[in-house]
C-alpha cells in the first residue's frame, strides 16, 4: 500500500482512538501520513496524538482552547489551529482520505467541505447521511471521492453490495443486536433507567449511541443512512434482530441469494476495511470461532415496543428534511432522558410529535437548511420535554 494522507476529524473519541491503532497496525508512518487530527474538549490527549503519530495539523472546534492547545504542542512544529476556520482547513488540506468521526451535527460542515475537496470518506458520523444524505452523496460525487462506511452494518452491506448487479439488487438487510431490552414488554420499558439503558449486550460504545440502541432509534438512523449510501427505495431496507451481532448485515438479490459479512463485533475491522480500501488489510482482531458459535439467531424487529424503526420509515417515505428533524428532536430527547427529564418511551413520542410538526419543511437546498431543520426540531422538542 503506498503511502495515504489522511486526517482523523474525532481524533480523541473512541473511533478516532481505534483508527489511531489500525493505523499502527496497518505500518503506522510508513503507511499513512497524518495530514491533521482534531477534537473539542480534550486538548491535552489531542496533542499527545498529534505528537505521538507525527500530524502536521491539530485542531480543537473549541476556540476558547486554542491557547491550551498551542502550548501543549509547542517545540513539536505540528501547527495549531481552532474554531470553524480550523476545522475548515483540516477539510481542505491534501487528503487522500478523512476519517469522519466528529459526534453529533458539528460534523456536517468540516466533512462536507472534504468530500467536497476531493477526500475520500471513511464516514462514521451518522448525521452526515441521516440529516443531509443528498448534499452528501453531491458533494461525494462532485469532489470525485468515495465514500467507505465505518458504521459496522453498513461496512457490511458495503462489503457484499455488488454495484455492478444493482439491476438484481432486491434489499438491503440491517441486522439488530436488539439491545438490553430486546424481550423486555413495553410497560417494563416505560420504567427502565440509564444505567440498564446503557449496558448494550455486545458492542461496548459510548453513552449516548449505547442509549440509542437501546430505544433502537440507532438502528432507525442506520435505515435512514442506508437508504442514502445505497441508493436504495426506503421499502428495500430491512431490519432483523440478530442477538450475537455476528453477521453484521446482509444484500439479498434476485436469485434468491444473500450475501453476509460476518465478524466479532470489533470496530477495527470495519475501520481497517475504510482505510485499506480496496484491499484487505491484516488485523490482529478476533476471529470466528464457529463450532464455539454453534447458533445464530434471528427475530423480527417488532414496531410496536420500538418505535423508532416506524419512525425511520415515516421519515424516509417523507424525505426532505425529515431525517433532520428525527435526529435533532431524537437528541434532545434523549439528553432529556440521560438527565431524568423524560422517560424511556417518551423519547419516541416527543420525537414522532416534532416529525409530524414538521412535516412540510421542503428538501434542503444547503447545509444552513439542515441547520434550520436540526435547530427548529430542537426547539420544539425542547419545549415537550419541558411540557
Ligand atoms: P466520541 O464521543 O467517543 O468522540 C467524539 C469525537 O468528536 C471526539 O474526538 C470529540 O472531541 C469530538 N467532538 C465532540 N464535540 C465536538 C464538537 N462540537 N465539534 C467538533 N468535535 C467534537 O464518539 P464516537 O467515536 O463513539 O463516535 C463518533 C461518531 O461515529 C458518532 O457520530 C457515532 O454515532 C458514530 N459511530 C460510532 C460507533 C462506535 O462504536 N463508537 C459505531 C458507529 C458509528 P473531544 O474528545 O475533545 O471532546
Amino acid at each position: 500500500m503506498s503511502t495515504r494522507r489522511i486526517a482523523i476529524f474525532g481524533a480523541t473519541g473512541s473511533i478516532g482512538l481505534n483508527t489511531l491503532d489500525v493505523i499502527e497496525q496497518l505500518g503506522g508512518r510508513d503507511s499513512f501520513e497524518l495530514t491533521a487530527v482534531t477534537g473539542n474538549a480534550n486538548v491535552e490527549a489531542l496533542a499527545k496524538k498529534a505528537i505521538d503519530h507525527g500530524a502536521r495539523m491539530a485542531v480543537t472546534a473549541d476556540e476558547t482552547r486554542y491557547k491550551a492547545l498551542k502550548e501543549a504542542l509547542s517545540g513539536s512544529g505540528i501547527t495549531p489551529a481552532a474554531g470553524t476556520s480550523g476545522l475548515s482547513e483540516a477539510a481542505r488540506m491534501d487528503n487522500d482520505m478523512v476519517m469522519a468521526a466528529i459526534v453529533g451535527t458539528a460534523g456536517l460542515k468540516p466533512t462536507l467541505e472534504a468530500a467536497k475537496a476531493g477526500a475520500d470518506i471513511a464516514l462514521a458520523n451518522k448525521e452526515c447521511l441521516v440529516s443531509a444524505g443528498p448534499l452528501f452523496m453531491e458533494a461525494i460525487a462532485a469532489g470525485g471521492g468515495t465514500m467507505v462506511p465505518v458504521d459496522s452494518e453498513h461496512s457490511a452491506v458495503f462489503q457484499v453490495f455488488e454495484e455492478n448487479q444493482r439491476r438484481a439488487l432486491e434489499r438491503v438487510i440491517i441486522t439488530a443486536s436488539g439491545g438490553p431490552f430486546r424481550t423486555k414488554s413495553l410497560e417494563e420499558m416505560r420504567h427502565v433507567d440509564v444505567a440498564t439503558a446503557r449496558a448494550h449486550p455486545n458492542w461496548s460504545m459510548g453513552l449516548k449511541i449505547s442509549i440509542d440502541s437501546a430505544s433502537m432509534f440507532n438502528k432507525a438512523l442506520e435505515m435512514i443512512e442506508a437508504m442514502h449510501l445505497f441508493a436504495l427505495k426506503p421499502e428495500q431496507v430491512e431490519v432483523i434482530v440478530h442477538p450475537q451481532s455476528i453477521i453484521h448485515s446482509m444484500v439479498g438479490y434476485a436469485d434468491g441469494s444473500v450475501l453476509a459479512q460476518l465478524g466479532a463485533p470489533d470496530m477495527r475491522t470495519a475501520i481497517g476495511y475504510a482505510l485499506a480500501y480496496p484491499n484487505r488489510p491484516a488485523l490482529s482482531v478476533e476471529r470466528l470461532d464457529f463450532a464455539k458459535l454453534a447458533r445464530l439467531d434471528f427475530e423480527a424487529p417488532d414496531e410496536t415496543r420500538f418505535p423508532a424503526l416506524r419512525l425511520a420509515r415515516v421519515a424516509m417515505a417523507r424525505g426532505g428534511l425529515q431525517g433532520s428533524v428525527l435526529n435533532g428532536a431524537k437528541e434532545v430527547a434523549l439528553e432529556a432522558f440521560i438527565d431524568g427529564r423524560c422517560g424511556f418511551l417518551e423519547m419516541a413520542e416527543i420525537t414522532e410529535s416534532v416529525m409530524d410538526s414538521l412535516s412540510h419543511l421542503p428538501a434542503a437546498i444547503d447545509i444552513d437548511d439542515i441547520y434550520a431543520a436540526d435547530a427548529e426540531a430542537r426547539r420544539r422538542a425542547a419545549g415537550l420535554v419541558r411540557a
